[in-house]
């Protein structure tokens, strides 16, 4: 048998795809026979699960993640003049919904650790206008929460959860979309639970906050043609939810295996230029991404490139720096982690179905890289 060079695309669904497909099929049929394509019992039966599998009252499906953000700082009553804490490391999605809502974001860096918002520079950027805090649980790894929620409750916040990276990451045993207000999902098809398409919700024990977020997402309606808000039209799609009722049960199977991959990495990668990620202690990480870092990113990604090993950066330029954020005036320097963590960060090859010859293909690689 020829040695053939074992490749590693970044990302790949073909294992998931192959396991579930008569699943899957069987969803797309059964809506297909309903003939009832917005708003009916798929939509129902998927966000009584993912309610219940989150641990939470209230699941309200909608059209994305961006949406399901935007629709909970609505909900809140948040908006012009308002402030909103940020974390300086997201994806701009996060800080987005907070300029659609018409508040201003204000950023808040990281702890390099975890890459997640470092509690212990919060206090320091509230001001009288500020009303929330965007808990962004950063590559499947769940914000500090005891401390976020503390802070907000001293000083009368909302903690909103961007949950949109880690569907079924644990924070002290309770899930993401359980440790806040409210939280948004992203059902893109890239994420740990991702739908066939665009596809998000809205979890909460908010039984008043889940009925607004449902009306604002419906033209403002609460029953048929009768609007109490200006509402938008962002609501889950009967197909996209009967594909993800059929993916919700494999979450868990599928995010521990994740976790394999990443216990491997973390055991095996040893390269003094590369720095792994950490799992902060009450965390259950589901590695939606992992990260590591390298002062000389760039020659280890096309290294790791020359090797046939896909890679992927989160974020190459912090949203500071992006021309939609231009009228901020940021300038450059003023967000130091953020910046070190655009310049550094690299992303290693993780999806469910890897194999244990691929994933050692990108440990020697990585650990056959020198400065
Ligand atoms: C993907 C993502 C979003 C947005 O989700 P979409 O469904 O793509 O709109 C928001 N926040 C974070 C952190 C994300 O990774």
């Amino acid at each position: 048998m020829s040695q053939q060079p074992v490749t590693v695309p970044f990302v790949s669904f073909r294992p998931m795809e192959r396991e579930l497909d008569k699943e899957l099929r069987a969803a797309f049929d059964r809506v297909l026979q309903n003939s009832w394509y917005i708003e009916g019992r798929e939509d129902a039966a998927f966000e009584q699960a993912f309610a219940a599998y989150c641990g939470v009252g209230h699941c309200v499906g909608c059209g994305n993640g961006l949406d399901s953000l935007v629709l909970i700082l609505k909900a809140f009553g948040i908006g012009a003049g308002d402030e909103v804490i940020v974390p300086s490391n997201t994806f701009i999605a996060t800080v987005l919904a907070v300029s659609y809502a018409g508040a201003t974001p204000v950023f808040v860096e990281p702890d390099l650790a975890t890459y997640n918002i470092d509690p212990n520079r919060i206090e320091a950027a509230l001001t009288p206008r500020t009303k929330a805090i965007m808990a962004v649980h950063l590559y499947g790894q769940c914000a500090p929460m005891d401390a976020i929620n503390t802070i907000a409750k001293a000083h009368g916040l909302k903690v909103i959860e961007d949950a949109a990276q880690a569907h079924g990451a644990t924070w002290q045993g309770r899930r993401a979309g359980s440790l806040g207000d409210a939280a948004g999902f992203s059902f893109y098809p890239g994420k740990n639970l991702g739908a066939l398409g665009d596809a998000g919700c809205v979890t909460t024990n908010d039984p008043d906050l889940a009925k607004k977020v449902r009306a604002l997402g419906n033209y403002g309606s609460d029953f048929k043609y009768h609007h109490i808000y200006k509402g938008q039209n962002s609501r889950l799609d009967e197909l996209q939810a009967a594909f993800l009722a059929a993916k919700l049960p494999h979450l868990d199977r599928m995010n521990a295996e994740r976790r394999r991959i990443a216990d491997r990495y973390l055991a095996e990668i040893r390269n003094p230029a590369v720095v792994l990620p950490t799992v902060a202690a009450g965390c259950e990480h589901v590695w939606h991404v992992f990260a590591v870092r390298c002062a000389a990113r760039d020659a280890l990604e096309a290294h790791l490139t020359a090797r046939g090993i896909g890679t992927n950066k989160h974020y190459p330029t912090p949203i500071h720096r992006q021309g939609a954020y231009a009228e901020l005036g940021i300038p450059q320097g003023a967000l130091p982690l953020a910046e070190e963590i655009s310049a550094t960060e690299l992303s290693l090859p993780m999806f469910y179905g890897m194999t244990e010859e691929q994933v050692t293909a990108v440990i020697n690689a990585v650990n056959s890289f020198k400065e």
